[in-house]
């Protein structure tokens, strides 16, 4: 769409909707009351807890972020608890939920508003958003759902109703789509409930207008959606350049004494401080990945080849073919290297957190 269809298309839903703001949230607020999931983050204004909610939830569904939510809220009822807790048991409670940056970011943050603000959650937009992992839409979700700032959230939800109601076909990933994605949904915000305003256009993304077979004909804003009404819903919103995913190949040894595993915690990468069997992150042939173990840790002619298992993990931008190693060692192998230690294989995940795809190795075991 160009500039003038663009802006001729706001024109022409700003005349049909006199009183723009005003009718659109005459509309949403009530199907919101109406439709709206009860979820434990609605019900309260406590800052810690709206952004502990949105922080678990990005990149997450609800109904998989929910027990994670509950878990924390139980486990750490005030940001000091959360600030004062070992980093190893924040992460063995996020185990399964991915992105773990967004933990460790976590606890950074609570330690920053436990000792930097005395502990008191920052009740001013600027100051919210320069904390650690928290973007704009973060920003604008805590600073309306627990300080009433008109802040307006844009979300994926978010981008695709706005895109959709005003015919924006501009691909909503790039700056053109998102600055007419800004310039609508202007238009449109309520201000004065800004609150409720963006729990509604959010809830109606994720249960009315959803990515896929949104339920138009019984939409109560269908009579002035453009994507509707030009029959172009399954085309908006629109995107450039799809992520690339690239393959990466990991080989892992899993050295087994008895019930002992020996395991290494990781130093870098979006598994940080996770635990992991060694690892070597490169395609190799499995008789030189052998070969590699058994010379790095000293065990060449120890050791007894029991299985090799694999399992494919995807990622948003990794696809990871791995390959366990399991062999057996003799009692009195000494594993030379400083950086490894043993442990009982069950207190993988448990003890000592994980990622997926260790975790799906280990389920595979069972
Ligand atoms: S009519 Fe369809 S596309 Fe338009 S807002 Fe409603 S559900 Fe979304």
């Amino acid at each position: 769409m160009d500039k003038f269809s663009f802006f001729s298309n706001i024109l022409s839903f700003v005349s049909t909707f006199f009183e723009n703001i005003l009718k659109i949230a005459t509309l949403l607020i009530p199907w919101y009351q109406e439709n709206k999931r009860d979820l434990p983050w609605r019900a309260t204004r406590n800052p810690y807890y709206i952004w502990l909610s949105e922080i678990l939830l990005q990149q997450t569904r609800v109904a998989q972020g929910l027990p994670y939510y509950l878990k924390f809220v139980e486990h750490f009822p005030t940001i000091k608890k959360l600030a004062d807790a070992r980093e190893e048991d924040i992460l063995n409670l996020w185990q399964g939920l991915g992105y773990y940056s967004r933990a460790r970011n976590l606890h950074h943050t609570a330690q920053v508003i436990a000792y930097q603000y005395n502990g008191r959650f920052p009740s001013n937009y600027q100051d919210i958003r320069a904390l650690k992992g928290i973007g704009d839409y973060t920003a604008a979700a805590i600073a309306s759902f627990a300080f009433g700032l008109p802040h307006a959230v844009i979300d994926g939800n978010v981008n695709r109703v706005i895109s959709r109601l005003f015919g924006i076909e501009k691909p909503i990933n790039k700056p053109d789509g998102q600055a007419e994605i800004k310039i609508a949904l202007e238009q449109i915000f309520d201000p004065s409930r800004p609150d409720i305003w963006n729990q509604a256009i959010m809830e109606f993304g994720a249960l009315q207008c959803t990515p896929r077979n949104p339920n138009c004909t019984d939409c109560p804003l269908n009579t002035n959606c453009l994507a509707w009404s030009s029959k172009k819903v399954n085309i908006i919103p629109t995107k450039e350049g799809k992520t690339k995913v690239t393959q990466v190949y990991h080989s892992y040894l899993v050295m087994r004494l008895g019930s002992k595993t020996y395991i290494q915690k990781r130093e870098t990468g979006i598994w940080k401080n996770l635990y992991q069997f060694p690892l070597i992150e490169k395609q190799m042939s499995d008789s030189e990945v052998i070969n590699h173990f058994t010379e790095e840790f000293g065990i060449r002619k120890t050791i007894h080849l029991h299985s090799i298992r694999e399992i494919e993990h995807i990622l948003t931008h990794r696809k990871i073919f791995a390959k366990f190693y399991t062999i057996s060692l003799n009692t009195g192998s000494e594993i030379l290297k400083n950086n490894i230690f043993e442990i009982e294989l069950d207190d993988l995940g448990k003890v000592f957190p994980t990622s997926v795809l260790t975790l799906k190795y280990l389920k595979q075991q069972k």
